[in-house]
């Protein structure tokens, strides 16, 4: 239900960037970061609300106290709680490898702006829970989870370089200034500012950093992954962790390679040494210039998706797990289509040909009640003439033309 407000605030964000004479949202970088949103939610779709599971059971079970549903104070201590509780999950997200596998996704852009607040992993949900169970002794489940929905839905604001500063606010609440220096990497920036919606926790345990004036915030990971690709960003550090995890000697090393910090090496502390960190400077940005009918195909394409995407989170619940199972993973793979035709992959259009014609063989194959007959038609109409221009694309009758541009 948030999503058209997340797309106005978006297209404000523009109109400010028009109005301060700064760069607009990059096309490809935007539709990334949507597209891990819509991934994110796709998994939601099928876990429903798993990751909750434990929570609901120890309330259940073993709950302390039964604080009354309509009492502000049990509401305020659900906030509080939450936040308190975010912090410390988020705080594992970048101190704990195997769960920054995860998260690193949010930090994977080297842009800073609204669209980069919906830019999450699919598993991010699963990395924290164990985190919030301790409140399910006494904090009722539907409050739980409204306060959870309410911190996400906080944090995505923050997400913006228009905003300066918001004076004595600074001093309470998670505001844009401090999240810019969450997403920086530069060195003073790293592991700092975790909190949700309270500063606070930061400055009690000692993670708190203020933005620098005199120093330009690099964004994106230290180790930037050249890539538009969805499916890539939200797996490749999974697979890296692995590696390291084989590449150990022994039992001790290979636990630490996953449950200690991403720049712990054996021998050193357990999120490494300050030495060791890679100093970040200013550096060219990742960009692949396409033609202007490509990001125009490409823009129509992903909203067709973003259209497919609602009405299946809409339709769901009455759906065979099966069919929402294959429709998640034709959106993931549709994501992906759009990622490596952005990041103009040599196989890209052969991957597209055979999405589009999937779509068309799932248009005659499946009956959709939901969808309007002449609208379902000039889908497949329109996937048809796609999938034949991919073709002659992929005989090479015809060519991209592209130049990966750095600026
Ligand atoms: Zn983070
Ligand atoms: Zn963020």
């Amino acid at each position: 239900m948030a999503w058209p407000y997340f797309l106005l605030f978006m297209l404000i964000e523009n109109i400010l960037l028009i109005i301060e004479n700064r760069p607009l949202y990059r096309l490809n970088d935007t539709i990334t970061s949507l597209s891990h949103g819509l991934i994110e939610h796709s998994g939601k779709l099928l876990f429903r609300a798993g990751e909750s599971y434990a929570y609901f059971y120890i309330y259940q079970h073993f709950k302390l106290m039964e604080l009354p549903w309509n009492r502000p104070i049990t509401w305020y201590l659900a906030a509080i709680g939450v936040d308190f509780c975010y912090y410390w999950v988020h705080r594992a997200c970048h101190e704990v490898h195997i769960l920054w596998a995860q998260h690193q996704v949010h930090h994977s852009s080297e842009e800073f702006n609204l669209a980069v607040g919906l830019r999450q992993s699919i598993l991010q949900g699963w990395c924290g829970f164990i985190f919030y169970l301790p409140l399910a002794f006494y904090i009722p489940p539907a409050h739980f989870i409204t306060h959870q929905q309410f911190n996400l839905l906080y944090q995505f604001w923050i997400h913006t370089k228009s905003i300066k500063t918001l004076g004595p606010l600074e001093y309470i609440f998670n505001t844009p200034q401090h999240h810019r220096v969450h997403h920086g990497s530069n060195i003073y920036c790293l592991d700092k500012n975790y909190g949700g919606v309270l500063i606070i926790w930061d400055r009690i345990f000692g993670t708190f950093a203020e933005e620098k004036k005199d120093e330009e915030i690099v964004y994106g990971l230290v180790y930037n992954q050249p890539s538009f690709n969805p499916l890539h960003l939200q797996t490749f550090y999974t697979e890296y962790v692995i590696q390291r995890f084989n590449s150990m000697t022994t039992w001790r090393h290979k636990l630490a390679a996953i449950f200690y910090g991403p720049s712990w090496q054996p021998g050193k502390p357990r999120l490494g040494l300050e030495e060791d960190k890679v100093k970040v400077v200013p550096r060219p940005v990742y960009d692949v210039r396409i033609p202007l009918w490509c990001n125009i195909y490409l823009l129509i394409h992903f909203s067709i998706m973003v259209y497919g995407f609602h009405l299946l989170a809409v339709h769901h619940v009455g759906l065979n797990p099966l069919t929402v199972l294959t429709f998640v993973i034709y959106i993931i793979g549709s994501l992906t289509a759009i990622g490596m035709l952005f990041d103009n992959k040599p196989n890209a259009c052969v991957f597209e040909l055979c999405r589009c014609m999937v779509l068309v063989t799932l248009i005659q194959r499946m009956q959709f009640i939901n969808i309007n007959e002449n609208l379902l038609l000039t889908f497949e109409i329109f996937f048809v003439l796609s999938g034949l221009f991919w073709f002659l694309q992929s005989i090479k009758v015809l060519q991209i033309s592209s130049k990966i541009k750095l600026h």
